[in-house]
C-alpha cells in the first residue's frame, strides 16, 4: 500500500484490486509491445547497427543500490500515493532504457558510473555524461509513450478530454 505524504497536495487514487490487476495487465501489455515498435535498429551513441541493447541506468546502480530495500527503490507512484502502479520498483527495471550498445554504456559511461568520480567536484565531462544520460532516458520514454498511448483509441480518448479540459482552463 502506497503511503501517504501530505506534502503533495494530489489526492491519494486508489482502485480496487481487480481493476488494479487489470491495469497492470494492461500496462504491461501495450508497454512491451510500444518498445517494440519503436526499437532502434542502431546504437543511438556509435551508430552501429544492433538487434539488442544494454539495459542502461539513467542514475548510476551504485547510487540506487546505496538507497534500495531489497533490490527495490520506491516509485513515483508511492509519492503520489496511488495504487494503480507499482509503488516500488526493482533496480533493474529503475529508470532504465534501453538505446545504447552494451559496449557504449560501459566504455562512453565509464567515469559517470564510477563511485570515485563523486568524491571530487564534478567534471565537466561528467556533466555532459549526465546530461546524456537524461536525454537519452526522456528519448526512450517519449518514443515508448508516443506507440503506446498515440494509437490506442481509448488513451486518444482520454487525451483529447484533456486537452480539451486543459484549454478550456484558458492559461
Ligand atoms: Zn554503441
Amino acid at each position: 500500500m502506497p503511503r501517504n505524504y501530505n506534502a503533495l497536495d494530489i489526492p491519494p487514487i486508489v482502485v480496487g484490486s481487480e481493476m488494479r490487476a487489470k491495469m497492470g495487465k494492461f500496462n504491461s501489455f501495450e508497454r512491451r509491445k510500444a518498445e517494440q515498435q519503436v526499437k532502434p535498429d542502431h546504437c543511438l551513441l556509435c551508430g552501429e547497427p544492433q538487434t539488442s541493447f544494454c539495459n542502461s541506468h539513467t542514475l548510476p546502480a551504485f547510487c540506487l543500490e546505496s538507497i534500495a530495500e531489497n533490490g527495490h527503490v520506491l516509485s513515483t507512484a508511492d509519492a503520489i500515493g496511488t495504487n494503480i502502479v507499482e509503488s516500488s520498483i526493482g533496480l533493474n527495471r529503475a529508470g532504465t532504457f534501453r538505446l545504447v550498445c552494451r559496449k557504449c554504456d560501459n566504455e562512453f559511461f565509464k567515469e559517470y558510473e564510477s563511485r570515485s568520480s563523486y568524491g571530487r567536484s564534478p567534471a565537466q565531462q561528467i556533466l555532459g555524461k549526465i546530461a546524456v544520460k537524461c536525454c537519452l532516458s526522456e528519448l526512450a520514454k517519449s518514443r515508448r509513450d508516443s506507440a503506446m498511448y498515440g494509437k490506442n483509441p481509448l488513451l486518444q480518448k482520454v487525451g483529447n478530454t484533456l486537452s480539451c479540459t486543459y484549454s478550456e482552463l484558458d492559461v
